[in-house]
């Protein structure tokens, strides 16, 4: 066994990494991996939960644990079926849902007492320290390769920039370069925000890329995790760090996640915003109809089961929004 899954960005990952084995983010989205998933949930679950149990049912044998948290119903629920059904341990991580750092805190003790009782370790200062500042090193180095598609002209594209992150979220931290090869563009500057963009939506983003440059991005998927910046390496530090992050969509209040978008839609120059929504997920779908009427920017808004099937349709679609960015910005794209 190599991996210890878990669900959610409030997941410290040095914890995950002190028990030697790779920290796995469960992000999956792919139609194959979702039908297999659907063996056990509503076929009106998510795409990314279905996706994420067809993963572990097949790779099974990976994985020495589960950590799940509390975000949404539906990924809370995913922990519940891969307990059920299948041998793997797994642990709730209660997130909490307000604005309060001593349940958060208390959380993080619970998790760690769990995982020295689970793996036999003592997760002493000296092990903490090393960790955390080794990962935070490697956030450190992806923050300077994000900086390259942020700046203006663009000199990374989101594609490119998804397959390190992936290394990185995969719990892969050896296999994240720092040679990458200039992709600049002066195609007009997207933002994207929405649900979770998983590791097989390579194709989606590109396609996006082909008209346009997505040049920052709210996302569990991108570039959520490198917000984390721990600064002592402590424990304390650790919780600090990870409560600060600016806050999920499902926080509250979580008027934090939009003065952050305000500020990062300035900072990258963005002209215009994509929505990534996934079918059922009624948690983005009502957030993003409020960021509609927050920012004042044009919103293409992209309905996905993860599938490729409306491919053409999401071409004519993008087309359309280039002309509404155009007009928005006085004719200029
Ligand atoms: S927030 Fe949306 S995408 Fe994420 S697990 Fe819940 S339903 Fe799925």
């Amino acid at each position: 066994m190599e991996l210890i899954g878990y669900s959610c960005s409030y997941i410290p990952v040095e914890l995950l990494s002190l028990t030697g084995l790779k920290p796995y983010r469960l992000l999956h989205g792919d139609l194959q991996l979702s039908q297999k998933g659907e063996r056990i949930v509503r076929v009106d679950a998510c795409p990314l939960v279905k996706s994420n149990l067809g993963f572990v049912f097949e790779n099974q044998k990976r994985f020495a644990c589960i950590i799940g948290s509390t975000g949404c119903d539906m990924s809370r629920r995913m922990i519940e079926a891969i307990k059920f059904t299948t041998s793997i341990p797994v642990y709730i991580f209660n997130n909490p849902r307000t604005d309060n750092f001593e349940i958060f805190s208390n959380e993080i003790d619970m998790l760690i007492k769990e995982l020295e009782h689970f793996f036999h370790r003592k997760f002493d200062k000296n092990l903490i320290h090393q960790e955390s500042e080794r990962i935070e090193n490697i956030r450190q180095n992806l923050r300077q390769i994000d900086a390259r598609r942020r700046t203006n002209p663009s000199l990374l594209s989101t594609a490119t920039f998804q397959k390190i992150v992936i290394s990185y979220l995969q719990g892969n931290f050896g296999d994240i370069k720092s040679e990458i090869p200039e992709e600049m563009s002066y195609k007009p500057r997207v933002y994207l925000l929405g649900s979770p963009v998983s590791y097989e939506s390579g194709p989606i983003i590109e396609l996006i890329e082909k008209r346009l440059r997505i040049c920052g991005d709210f996302n569990c998927g991108l570039s959520r995790a490198l917000y984390i910046k721990v600064v002592e390496k402590t424990i304390e530090g650790l919780k600090q760090a990870y409560f600060k992050q600016p806050p999920c969509i499902f926080k509250r209040p979580n008027k934090g996640l939009y003065e952050y978008v305000e500020k990062d839609l300035k900072e990258t120059k963005s002209t215009g915003i994509i929505a990534f929504v996934l079918d059922y997920c009624d948690n983005f779908d009502f957030e993003i109809a409020k960021m509609e009427k927050r920012f004042s920017l044009p919103i293409l808004k992209l309905k996905s089961d993860f599938s490729l099937q409306n491919i053409s349709q999401l071409k004519v679609r993008i087309d359309a929004f280039i002309e509404v960015l155009a007009s928005y910005r006085g004719g200029i794209v």
